[in-house]
């Protein structure tokens, strides 16, 4: 159990603690926070008489409201200090989205945009630059090199937004007849004549996760039609039988349900109300339509345990740097919530909508990426989201 006292200076007291934790959770390090310098094992201050040394100019922008990278970031995505990097601040920096506060420019959905981003600028959007602080954080301090080092199993979240169900005709035909597949097509006119939902696929999706060995999520909308010109819900009605009875299947085969936050202006508890279901801890946002300096807290506020929103819709990465779930820190009240996000990674809409490519393009994306290299090695668990 290392002994882990942090200077008691309210400029980042309670900022220094969270990143912290999250660290010596990543790391498996075994720690208490205790009130005496001299008998702690790492100190953690403002100046160079502590064995880990903070940025004070860091968080004196913080406080003044300078959220965006720029005045972070100059160069390089380091924070410094003393002309050496300030791996704590540099993490927390990143993992708690700092750069989209109060950020004006938003795309057509009010997103922040990837073309804003740091990530963008410096063409980093695929590394997991939180973990590398990390790594080298624990390198750098002599006493931690004294334990093993933790080994986690790379662990996959996967999931399927429930956005359309009768959608097929349009996009399968022109896909199939495409490819000449008209066995394909028939069927699927066939069962969209006798009103099957074509994609009220889920028995057939979980067959295929099952022989692999994963269980998924499928987040549901429950509002329907059309919000504005550039917005719409979904085109069928929660309280469908068929729906219905897909959600139980899903139960019942140990897969999960999970809410898809419509684009509505209705709140969690309305939306949670009209799902109708035990058992839910889960949410994405539709369209990954949020702004987590705003709906992180309405996401706490709805009790939701897991939320898997914080990604990019323009291309796959990571939105704050980190490849781990993670407990979002609350800025304004200086604590961490109490729900878990877990980054979303890599989106279908992001490769056929955003870049007009095939599954081809992501399946190159995902084999390319250092990270998949590591899936196919370790054979990943899935993620249970209880
Ligand atoms: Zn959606």
């Amino acid at each position: 159990m290392f002994k882990i006292f942090v200077e008691p200076n309210d400029l980042f007291l309670n900022e220094v603690k969270y990143i912290w934790t999250i660290f010596a959770f990543n790391k498996g390090i075994n720690f208490i926070f205790i009130d005496s310098k001299d008998t702690s094992d790492i100190s953690i201050g403002g100046d160079s008489d502590y064995t880990i040394n903070v940025s004070n100019e860091f968080y004196k922008l913080l406080w003044e409201e300078k959220y965006f990278h720029t005045f972070h970031f100059k160069d390089k995505c380091m924070i410094e200090v003393a002309g050496k990097p300030d791996y704590l601040s540099t993490a927390f920096y990143m993992i708690s989205c700092i750069q989209e506060i109060n950020h004006s420019r938003h795309d057509e959905f009010n997103r922040f945009p990837y073309a804003e981003s740091y990530q963008c600028k410096f063409n980093n959007v695929t590394q997991n630059l939180v973990q590398d602080c990390f790594d080298k954080l624990y390198e750098s301090i002599e006493i931690l090199r004294t334990i093993p080092v933790k080994k986690t199993k790379t662990a996959i979240f996967l999931s399927h937004d429930i956005d359309i169900i009768y959608g097929s005709i349009l996009q399968d035909s022109y896909h199939l007849l495409k490819k000449g597949k008209v066995v394909g097509f028939t069927e699927m006119i066939l069962k969209n004549m006798m009103r099957y939902p074509y994609w009220l696929n889920m028995i057939e999706i979980m067959d295929i996760e099952s022989k692999y060995g994963f269980k998924s999520t499928f987040f549901w909308l429950v509002n329907k039609g059309r919000v504005s010109a550039n917005l719409s819900n979904s085109d069928y009605d929660i309280n469908n039988s068929k729906v219905r009875a897909t959600m139980r299947e899903i139960e019942k085969r140990g897969f999960f349900n999970g809410l898809h936050k419509s684009a509505a202006n209705t709140g969690f508890d309305e939306e949670l109300k009209t799902l109708n279901l035990l058992n839910i801890n889960s949410n994405r946002y539709h369209y990954v339509k949020f702004n987590p300096s705003i709906d992180f807290k309405n996401i706490e506020d709805a009790g939701i345990k897991l939320d898997c929103t914080l990604g990019f819709a323009e291309g796959p990465g990571f939105r704050n740097s980190y490849g781990m779930p993670y407990r979002p820190y609350n800025l304004k009240e200086r604590r961490a919530f109490n729900f878990v996000e877990c980054p979303l990674n890599i989106m279908d809409t992001t490769f056929h909508h955003y870049k007009k490519s095939g599954a081809d393009a992501a399946y190159k994306f995902s084999v390319k990426d250092k990270l998949s290299e590591d899936l196919v090695a370790n054979k990943p668990a899935f993620m249970d989201v209880k």
